[in-house]
């Protein structure tokens, strides 16, 4: 669907892709991005509404005939890390990268637009398309732009994600939960310290942590239903400096990822009972600090057997992979809260070309190919939404 006229624009999509490269911005900074993304699509003649949530922009493509809304969703943000690429779009802006693709989301969102704005005789209602700021930081722009009515009137959301694992030319899809929640916690326990050597008169923090660490497992093990999934790790624990001294108190980091609210709601109030119930055992108080990050990401079943159809126009069968869920987070999981849709992967890895590395790594490129296959995918789902 339109395949020649995205054809036709891919080197444009390249070139965009290669401008926002060169000039990365961090999340919650993001000021020329968002600008130049508002310039294209007033170019090209297409409703616009900026600073959408902060930093959000919002196009409105309105088709001749009426029908639902069907949202496509793109994120601009860039990390805090150098780019250590030797190619001619190598990042002017030392300590900020593109080093996740979300330039190539961008770019391919952009060249989506240009190219329905052209066909608006193909669309049966509205498209409505979604560039985002600050996906990489939590609290994230999603959850802002949601508040401030991206959302009002959409019927369904779709978005890709360019992926480092996947080869080029083939597309990952997951029916149900995607990506975890991936939550911090901070405990400290505050007991009495004094000599190594008469414990008995000293509430010891540090044998509470082993206790607290031991009996933690249990959360996961004994508290969670065995059919959910669940993860809770201490990553950082710090108490004492001399080896003949009990110390006053202790501080126990650590991260829970879960695919279920209900699973995290539960792990939580298990983790405070077992902390409380260890701590009046002992003498001890605690404080129990406990910060959400992105909910879990969770496709649908029927938008995500739509986007497969949508898929087997454009590449064989055999390169649209099921993937497994992973504990990593993304927050295109808020629009998923709200209105029905999928987040599915688009394949950017080329072994042969050399591109190769993972996300996040200075090193990080896409082959640009994929910005064509990820337009082709977003296109025709949009029109297959509508058009159902
Ligand atoms: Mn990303």
């Amino acid at each position: 669907m339109l395949t020649t006229e995205l054809k036709s624009i891919h080197e444009e999509m390249i070139e965009m892709r290669r401008h926002l490269h060169m000039n990365p911005e961090l999340s919650f900074q993001e000021v020329k991005t968002p600008a130049y993304i508002v310039a294209f699509l007033k170019q090209h003649g297409i409703e616009v509404r900026e600073k959408v949530g902060g930093r959000g922009v919002v196009g409105t493509i309105k088709g001749d005939q009426p029908g639902k809304t069907v949202a496509l969703r793109a994120d601009f943000d860039a990390l805090a890390m150098d780019d250590e690429k030797d190619v001619p779009y190598q990042s002017k802006v030392k300590g900020v990268n593109h080093a996740c693709g979300h330039d190539g989301h961008t770019a391919t969102l952009l060249g989506v637009a240009k190219v329905l704005s052209q066909h608006t005789h193909l669309i049966k209602g509205e498209v409505r398309l979604i560039f985002q700021f600050a996906e990489e930081v939590p609290p994230g722009g999603a959850i802002d732009m949601i508040a401030d009515d991206c959302l009002l009137g959409v019927d369904a959301i779709f978005g890709t994600h360019l992926s480092s694992r996947l080869p080029v030319g083939a597309f990952n899809y997951t029916i149900g939960p995607m990506m975890a929640s991936a939550d911090k916690f901070t405990i400290e326990l505050f007991g009495r310290g004094g000599h190594g050597a008469a414990p008995h008169q000293t509430v010891d923090p540090i044998v509470l942590s082993a206790q607290l660490i031991t009996m933690m497992q249990t959360v996961i093990s004994r508290r969670i239903n065995p059919i959910s999934q669940g993860v809770l790790t201490f990553g950082s624990v710090h108490a004492g400096s001399a080896f003949n001294v009990i110390p006053d108190k202790a501080m126990l980091i650590g991260t829970v990822r879960t695919f279920d609210k209900e699973v995290q709601q539960l792990i939580t109030e298990e983790m405070e009972k077992i902390i409380k119930g260890l701590c009046d055992a002992a003498g001890a108080t605690y404080t129990f600090e406990y910060t959400k990050g992105y909910p879990a990401l969770v496709n649908h079943e029927q938008a995500t057997k739509l986007l497969i159809k949508s898929l087997e126009k454009i590449v064989p069968k055999e390169k649209i992979i099921e993937m497994d869920p992973m504990m990593g987070g993304e927050d295109f999981a808020y629009y998923l809260e709200q209105v029905p849709g999928t987040f599915f992967n688009t394949g950017a890895r080329n072994d042969e070309k050399g591109i190769t590395y993972p996300h996040h790594h200075p090193k990080f490129d896409i082959d640009e190919d994929s910005l064509l296959y990820a337009a082709q995918a977003l296109v025709t789902v949009a029109l297959d939404y509508l058009n159902q």
